[in-house]
Parts: structure tokens; C-alpha cells; sequence
């Protein structure tokens, strides 16, 4: 985030890049200094020792980092309150008793994309699981308005994902880098995972959904995910190790290649009016940017990244050395004459840009303005009565997919 001197060498290399022509006139001489003038860096604001302010727009990593371990603490209560619930149920009430973390659901997205097309569908809200319908509509409008933020700023996996692959820099100094047809290739996967997925949920009808919902195993979905960990099989145990060793040398791999989940975010989020958006005048084409991105993305060539790959994570914009180059921005204001000037580009900017304080502010506006709704209006818990658990958590592990 600092700017080396390297930076300011590449910028004056940039700068006094060869276009001399001796047979120019006059105004060709004017014009091209004007666009050399362009390139010049303008380093950002408030920089201190290489300290970027809590409110500048490309203070990002102290946000997300903040964001992503409160989410980390957070799943780990619903998922160790979960656990205890569940026991309690199958000691038959000899453990400790606590309350059914309806949060927890938010681990149950199929469940929450079928309730979602059962109120589609019938204009009523489904009682079972519909916490996790609630969730799904909080990360799917997180999607639509500020890219798949959800990956990289609130889900757990992402989180572990960038930990993995963080400490595979820390240990052999790089990531292996993915050649782009490979990369694209796999990309597919999820895809794949997601039609998939989408299918099942597209071909069941609203009867089929309360009558799936209302089975033995539909009303505990939740502890057969559990158990689906607890007493792991070693086909899965096995897929995950690998999964966690080359999360380690590639970055993201599990986000990137194989998270349907993701793939349903990255389509939505398309749509975003906030996308990130480069100045190609405040640009100093040093392609920090694109070095940084853990999608690959081309950020240093494009104006705006419209791709579903971007997580938002704002890397590139954290390490951009240039005043108002790039951002997280909606569309910038075209009525601004700019010549060049930097209060010109920085008018263009004004007010469409958001911080990384801004995208947590927003983040917990929307997530816990839905939340609260839910809660509110008595859509969180799901209302089953305490006899039907007693009967089936101690047997859970016997019921079978309907
Ligand atoms: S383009 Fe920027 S915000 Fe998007 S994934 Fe790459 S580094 Fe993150
Ligand atoms: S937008 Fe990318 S290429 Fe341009 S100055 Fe910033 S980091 Fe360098």
C-alpha cells in the first residue's frame, strides 16, 4: 500500500514514454505533453508514513478483515450452540439445554432457495426453515447491489479460502498461478453444480416443497448437515484434505471452481451498479492492480470489472498507488470536464465511491435489516414442537432422503 520509489520510477517511465516525433507541429507538441501530464502519479491523499486513514476509500483491509473474523466468531457460536442443542436431544435432556439457533440455517441454502419459490409461488411464507430463505434474500441482495461481496467479506469458507492461501504466500513466497485457459476451464465447474442444483429446485412444485419440508428428515435437515461432519465418510474426509492442501498453492480454489453458491451470487451480482471502475486519466498503468486480484481479473486493462468473479474484495483498490484511479464506485459523473486536472477526476468520483467503512456500514444495514424483519414479523424461528425433536434427533443418523 505504500508507494516505493519503484512506482514513482514506473510512473516517470510511463510518463516520458516514447513519442517524440521530431516532424510533429506545434499542437501535436502541446497535446502530447498534455497526455504525458496525464500520467504522472498523483499519489493519494492522507498517506502517513505509508498509513492510509480508517476513512479513506482504499482503507479496505482493516474493514473486510474486521468484517470476516466478526462473521468467523459468529458462525462458530450458532454452529457450538447448534451442537449443544442437538445433544441435548440425543442424551435425552441429560446435557445442557439451549435454544435452536435459527441463524444456523443460513448453512441450509437449498432449503432456503425452495422456501424462496414456494413464497414465489403461493404468495405465502413457508414455516419450516424459513430463516433460511430470510438469509438466501439478504445474500442475494448484497449481490445485486455491491458484487458477491458475500464471498469475500462475510462467508466462513472464503474466509479460510484466503487464510489458506495467504499462508501458502507466507511459506514458499507465491501462489501457483493458474494459466488462463485452465483457469476459465475450471471456473465451469461450479457452473455445472449450480445448474445442477437449480434444476431440483426448478422442477419440484410447491406441494412437493411443503410435503419434502414437512418430512421426518426435511424437519431436521439442519442435524443431518451436522452429522454429514460429524461422522464424516472418507471419500469426503479425503476430498476435503485435498481441497485445503490446494487452497494453500491456489488461491481460492474452492470459491472459485466449485462453490455453487457462489456461482448463484456471481450470476446475480452481474446486475451491480456498484462495480469496480478504473480512471484511465489518474492511471499509471503500473498493473498493481491486477497482480493483487485473487480472481485474475484484468483490473489494470478494463474500465469497470463487470465480471461474476469479482468478490469485491477491493485488493486491487488497497494497492492502487494513484489518487482517484480506481474504485468501488457506481458510474462516474460524465458531466465533469476533466483535461487531466486531479480535482477534475477527483469531481468524477465524488460521492459514487465507497470505502471500505461504507461497505461494512451497508453490509450490516442490509444482512441485519433483514434479520430484524424476519424476526419481527415471527419469520425467524422455526415452529416445531419440542416432542417432534425428542422423537427424531436421537435417530437421525437412520432417516433417509425422502
Ligand atoms: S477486481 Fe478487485 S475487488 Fe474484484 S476480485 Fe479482483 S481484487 Fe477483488
Ligand atoms: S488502476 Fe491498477 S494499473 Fe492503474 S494505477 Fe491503480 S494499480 Fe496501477
Amino acid at each position: 500500500m505504500q508507494e516505493t520509489p519503484e512506482v514513482q520510477k514506473e510512473a516517470t517511465i510511463k510518463s516520458v514514454a516514447p513519442n517524440t516525433a521530431s516532424a510533429r507541429d506545434e499542437d501535436d507538441e502541446a497535446q502530447a505533453a498534455a497526455k504525458r501530464a496525464k500520467k504522472i502519479l498523483i499519489r493519494r491523499e492522507g498517506m502517513v508514513r505509508g498509513r492510509v486513514p480508517w476513512l479513506d476509500r482504499r482503507n479496505v483491509r482493516t474493514w473486510r478483515h474486521a468484517v470476516q473474523a466478526v462473521f468467523v466468531l459468529l458462525n462458530v457460536y450458532l454452529c457450538t450452540q447448534f451442537y449443544f442443542w442437538v445433544r441435548y436431544y440425543e442424551t435425552g435432556g441429560e446435557s445442557l439445554k439451549v435454544a435452536r439457533p435459527a441463524g444456523v440455517e443460513g448453512w441450509l441454502p437449498i432449503a432456503g432457495l425452495m422456501n424462496l419459490k414456494y413464497t414465489l409461488l403461493t404468495f405465502k411464507i413457508p414455516p419450516i426453515h424459513i430463516a433460511a430463505m430470510f438469509l438466501l434474500i439478504a445474500f442475494l441482495l448484497i449481490s445485486v447491489l455491491f458484487k458477491k461481496s458475500f464471498c469475500s467479506w462475510l462467508c466462513p469458507v472464503g474466509t479460510l479460502s484466503e487464510v489458506l492461501w495467504r499462508l501458502g504466500q507466507k511459506l514458499f513466497g507465491r501462489n501457483l498461478p493458474v494459466p488462463r485457459w485452465l483457469d476459465i476451464s475450471l471456473r465451469a465447474l461450479k457452473y455445472l453444480l449450480l445448474a445442477f442444483f437449480l434444476w431440483i429446485v426448478v422442477t419440484v412444485s410447491a406441494e412437493e416443497i411443503m410435503a419434502f419440508m414437512g418430512s421426518e428428515y426435511g424437519l431436521i435437515v439442519d442435524v443431518k448437515m451436522l452429522d454429514f461432519f460429524r461422522y464424516i465418510s472418507n471419500v469426503v474426509l479425503i476430498t476435503l484434505i485435498v481441497l485445503i492442501v490446494g487452497s494453500v498453492f491456489i488461491k481460492n480454489s474452492w470459491c472459485r471452481y466449485l462453490c455453487p453458491y457462489g456461482a448463484l451470487l456471481g450470476v446475480i451480482s452481474m446486475v451491480s451498479p456498484f462495480k469496480i471502475r478504473r480512471d484511465a486519466e489518474a492511471c499509471i498503468d503500473c498493473a498493481k492492480c491486477a497482480k493483487a486480484c485473487p480472481a485474475q481479473l484484468p483490473v489494470d486493462t478494463k474500465l469497470q470489472i463487470r465480471s461474476a468473479e469479482c468478490t469485491a474484495c477491493l485488493s486491487c483498490v488497497s494497492v492502487c498507488p494513484a489518487k482517484d484511479a480506481l474504485q468501488l464506485s457506481l458510474r462516474p459523473d460524465k458531466k465533469t470536464a476533466v483535461n487531466g486536472d486531479a480535482q477534475g477526476i477527483a469531481r468524477r468520483w465524488s460521492k459514487r465511491a465507497l470505502s471500505g467503512a461504507m461497505v461494512t456500514l451497508l453490509l450490516i444495514v442490509v444482512v441485519g435489516g433483514i434479520i430484524a424483519a424476519a424476526k419481527l414479523t415471527g419469520h425467524w424461528q422455526t415452529p416445531i414442537p419440542e416432542a417432534v425433536y425428542k422423537e427424531l434427533i436421537p435417530n437421525a443418523r437412520d432417516l433417509g432422503h425422502p
